[in-house]
């Protein structure tokens, strides 16, 4: 005789079920559309601490799906209604921010006018000048130009609730320490900070100690 095991029907909610996050219906929806069917081992072990509000390093191979666990934490954060930037994000180059500003445009489609801008070096500041007098609810950008809009006063973060450090061990061996420690200084104190990176040398956690509060360290292990 068997017995139907209660995880066997096909609604019972697994661990790597989107909809047992605290995630908007539409963000749900747009999950959906987008394919995004089940949490990748990353996004189940870093989403339900992040979306509580706690700082955290994880740490995941490349394409494990790093983009989308960060995205969908400074989107929860997120306030449409005021445009002001409130989540800061910074890569190591320019192919790599317009890749992410690509993603959170995606996940961020299920809420109206969201604006993501990108900030890299090696483009003309008086095109991202005009871009910020604008305004912006994201921003997307290398460390280097980051620091430079900062001095000029070109960027203001006193709406600031999220920072995110993706790739951060590349920001590392690209010099960025001090850069990024400059920044995440002029950052408001209450806020959440999330690191990402593909693996953990030293320097991580020497960055973490700076300036991340009680992170919950995420790791997920490659396959062999
Ligand atoms: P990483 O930053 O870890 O290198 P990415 O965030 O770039 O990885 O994601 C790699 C690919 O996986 C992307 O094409 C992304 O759209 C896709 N992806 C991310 N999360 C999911 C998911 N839950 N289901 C299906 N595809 C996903
Ligand atoms: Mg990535």
């Amino acid at each position: 005789m068997t017995t139907a095991s209660p995880n066997a029907s096909p609604t019972a909610a697994s661990a790597t079920d989107f909809s047992q996050l605290p995630l908007s219906p539409a963000t749900l929806a747009n999950l959906q559309q987008l394919g995004y069917l089940a949490m990748t081992p990353i996004q189940a072990a870093s989403l339900p601490p992040a979306l509580l509000g706690k700082d955290i390093i994880a740490q995941a191979k490349t394409g494990s799906g790093k983009t989308a666990a960060f995205a969908l934490t400074l989107l929860a954060n997120l306030n449409p209604r005021r445009f002001a930037v409130q989540t800061l994000v910074l890569c190591p180059t320019r192919e790599l921010a317009d890749q992410v500003t690509t993603e959170i445009r995606r996940l961020a489609r299920a809420e109206d006018n969201i604006k993501v801008v990108t900030l890299c070096g090696g483009v003309p500041l008086r095109g991202q000048l005009a871009t910020l007098e604008h305004g912006a609810h994201i921003v997307v950008g290398t460390p280097g130009r980051l620091m430079d809009h900062l001095e000029r006063q070109s960027l203001q973060l006193d709406a600031l609730n999220t920072l995110v450090l993706d790739e951060a061990d590349r920001m590392l061996d690209m010099g960025f320490f001090d850069d990024i420690v400059k920044v995440a200084r002029q950052c408001p104190k209450e806020r959440q900070t999330l690191l990402f990176s593909a693996t953990y040398p030293e320097g991580i956690a020497k960055l973490a100690a700076q300036f991340m509060r009680d992170p919950v360290t995420v790791k997920v292990e490659a396959q062999h």
